[in-house]
């Protein structure tokens, strides 16, 4: 294919995407785009937002801790890079955000700022940054398109010489014209709205409600309820820009009144939010303190084509970070780092939907959101300004995550093969995610609860609480009474703090300070992979950086805060991750064999449950369930102390639950439901077969360090199968299978 001919597809291909875009549009064009979809294109910023937030959905989802609806847009699965950055977990932010967006679109206006507080690199920025690309996702979507508009003036030669100029003329004949889709020479001067402001607003009030009303709100026949669409104030009050209200008038003033020749100025465009170009996403800095202000346009080239109506006028365009953003977010982030006056404006536009500064007014229509950190907030309530700023606040608490898999979903979305240059070894995030978690939790206070849980609660260990969070697993040590009794309350567990200033989630180590932790893992040099043992070294070094973190001064009390000894918890939690692994891969005894067995087992108790007999496959005699058999198995995994029969009864109705929720599936997954009775089977043979593990371990370790020539041929492929089976389970690679058995052995069987 040749050069030109290519070019001209790009082209054609570029050129058809703009029309079916409809990107430029005459002022009655618009008008007709309006009349096609009025509800989509009245609406302010906080509709378009409460519109993002619905246009990807939501799903919702059972957790140890309660139910929880995410809103699917924190996942970024629209952004072809957005992985790295999606949101873990906050779904109760994600509430929070929506549930105020729906305020501010009953109510007209955004009638408060979003104030998004908790603890440093907590995840209040990516929050944010989600919400940015979302807009901008949903801004190149056919329902999610914007209109601003721009003053274009035609250059004197083409309208005195073409006399009827431009497009859109009225079917009746009369005398609407447009400038609007003159192309390169024919304009001389091309005026843009610095506020992006919507198209609409150059419609006279007065006849501007009655087209709003009479478009947007459903007549009664239609059936819907009046309350389906809220004009917003911006649209019903909103004014042009000082700046388009100067041109708007000397162009009326220069056509005597007549509106419609005013009207053939203006050129409608499509916008695309982006913040990148700071087009209605647009984050501030604490240390830029003049959010908007006015500059004179300069008499440059453009302007002195202006036609002579306008050379008299001396242009005051606004500009700055709340200018820019306009029609959509502002973040303010670290607001109250900045002094209160720099941002006291902010208080006016609940009021009005207008901001005045040095003397500038602006209409804005703009979704005001900010990030603040506990300590600064807690500064701020102190502050002569609180109370002026409390009914404007819409306090959004972020904190850090409590859930261990949902924390450790960040890391493994952003330290990858790509992002360390190195492979990720298995746990490698694991302990991270562990420890990272293992700092934030509080001791839970057992006076809240009564009965036999309170002394559960009161014994509750980190490691206990934060698997109770994490999986709704409880403690081995513990009936199966019990263990349900806990289970039913890890939401009160969970949220038993959320009302104290000092609230589980506020203090410990941040998601940013364990992701360097990770990087400075990835550089030790004689590492081929990033290990897990690299970064518990990396915990160790932070644990003596106490003057650095805050969080590592904290009293221990009853095991909680002890961040030291969490890292050795890390590590053995770790250790026992590899071992299981080590062992299946060497096929000890595999997993499915422990199904196997277990399903044998329930089958049999779930008989002598309901008094059946069952058929000896042998004789073909029906007779009771083997009880030599079930007190076999039970041994090996019924909790000391526990009533037997109790316990039967207990796991069958687990079972049954399981049917319950989850009718669809076929198979029932014994392992999910009882996690704590497959570690105690596993240990059970891991035991008997330590000897034989320990041999096999040495095998592969000879094998790797070049002495495979001194292993026997059944030997050498059992190695292999081992080393394959880690691999394609587990995702060693031969470098951390090799590290992974000798940390395991010197930790564990050595010394
Ligand atoms: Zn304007
Ligand atoms: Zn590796």
């Amino acid at each position: 294919m040749d050069a030109r001919r290519w070019l001209g597809s790009v082209g054609g291909g570029v050129k058809s995407s703009f029309v079916e875009n409809r990107s430029i549009l005459s002022f009655d064009e618009y008008v007709q785009v309006f009349f096609d979809a009025p509800r989509l294109q009245a609406r302010s910023a906080a509709q378009l937002l409460r519109d993002v937030l619905e246009h990807f959905g939501t799903a919702d989802r059972e957790t140890p801790v309660g139910p929880v609806r995410r809103w699917r847009l924190f996942d970024l699965a629209f952004d072809p890079d957005g992985r790295a950055f999606r949101v873990a977990g906050q779904e109760e932010v994600q509430a929070a955000l929506a549930r105020a967006v729906g305020n501010f679109v009953r109510a007209g206006r955004v009638n408060k700022l979003l104030l998004l507080h908790g603890p440093n690199g907590s995840a209040k920025s990516s929050i944010v940054g989600a919400l940015f690309r979302a807009m901008e996702a949903y801004s190149r979507t056919r329902e999610g398109a914007l209109y601003r508009y721009h003053w274009v003036f035609p250059s004197e030669r083409k309208v005195k010489g073409g006399g009827a100029v431009g497009f859109g003329s009225r079917p009746d004949g009369g005398e609407l014209a447009s400038f609007a889709h003159l192309e390169g020479e024919a304009i001389d001067a091309r005026l843009a709205c610095p506020m992006k402001d919507h198209p609409l607003l150059l419609v006279p009030k007065a006849e501007r409600r009655r087209l709003l009303e009479e478009r947007c709100r459903p007549s009664a026949r239609d059936g819907a309820r009046e309350e389906d669409f809220v004009l917003s104030d911006i649209l019903l009050e909103g004014e042009p820009c000082h700046y388009c209200r100067q041109i708007h008038d000397a162009l009326l003033g220069a056509y005597q009144g007549d509106w419609l020749k005013v009207l053939r100025h203006v050129q409608v465009e499509r916008f695309y939010v982006s913040a990148r170009y700071q087009q209605a996403a647009v984050t501030v800095e604490p240390q830029l303190s003049v959010d908007a202000a006015y500059r004179q346009v300069t008499a440059d080239r453009s302007a002195a084509a202006l036609p002579p109506a306008l050379h008299a006028l001396s242009l005051y365009e606004p500009v700055g970070p709340l200018v820019a953003a306009n029609r959509g977010i502002i973040e303010y982030s670290d607001l109250l780092k900045r002094p209160p006056e720099t941002f006291k404006y902010l208080l006016g536009t609940s009021e009005t939907g207008r901001v005045s500064l040095d003397n500038l007014l602006l209409h804005l229509d703009v979704v005001f959101v900010a990030s603040a950190n506990e300590k600064q907030l807690a500064g701020f309530k102190e502050s002569a300004d609180f109370p002026s700023f409390k009914g404007r606040l819409e306090l959004v608490r972020v904190p850090y995550l409590r859930r261990f898999s949902v924390e450790k979903e960040i890391y493994d979305q952003q330290i990858t093969v790509a992002s360390v240059g190195k492979h990720v070894a298995p746990h490698a995030t694991e302990v991270a995610a562990l420890w990272a978690v293992l700092t934030r939790l509080k001791r839970p206070i057992p006076d809240r609860y009564s009965g036999e849980l309170r002394s559960l609660v009161e014994d509750l260990v980190p490691l206990e609480k934060l698997r109770l969070y994490d999986a709704g697993s409880a403690p081995d040590r513990l009936s199966f009474a019990q263990a349900r009794e806990l289970r039913a309350r890890a939401g009160d567990l969970y949220r038993e703090s959320d009302v104290y200033p000092n609230y589980e989630g506020r203090t410990g180590a941040s998601a940013r300070e364990i992701k360097t932790a990770l990087l400075n893992a990835a550089q030790v040099a004689e590492q081929r992979c990033l290990t897990p043992a690299a970064v518990l070294a990396e915990l160790e070094a932070i644990c003596r950086d106490r003057s650095v973190h805050d969080f590592l001064q904290q009293e221990v009390v009853d095991g909680y805060h002890d961040h030291e000894e969490f890292v050795r918890v890390a590590e053995a939690e770790c250790l026992d991750g590899i071992e299981e692994e080590i062992r299946d891969s060497m096929g000890l005894v595999s997993e499915s064999q422990y199904r196997e067995l277990f399903a044998r087992y329930v089958t049999l108790v779930s008989h002598w449950v309901k008094g059946e007999k069952v058929k000896n496959r042998i004789t073909g005699e029906y007779e009771p369930p083997d009880e030599g058999r079930m007190v076999e198995f039970e041994k090996i995994v019924v909790p000391p102390g526990e009533d037997r029969p109790t316990f039967r009864r207990g796991l069958i109705g687990a079972v049954g639950a399981f049917r319950l929720d989850h009718p669809d599936s076929t198979e029932i997954d014994y392992v999910a439901i009882f996690p704590d009775l497959f570690r105690r089977l596993r240990d059970h043979y891991f035991e008997e077969r330590k000897r034989q593990l320990r041999r096999s371990r040495e095998d592969v370790l000879r094998y790797l360090s070049d002495g495979r020539a001194g292993l026997d041929e059944r030997a050498r492929r059992q190695v292999e199968d081992t080393l394959r089976a880690m691999r394609e389970r587990y995702g060693y690679c031969e470098h951390c299978a090799q590290d992974a058995i000798l940390f395991l052995m010197r930790r564990r069987y050595e010394g």
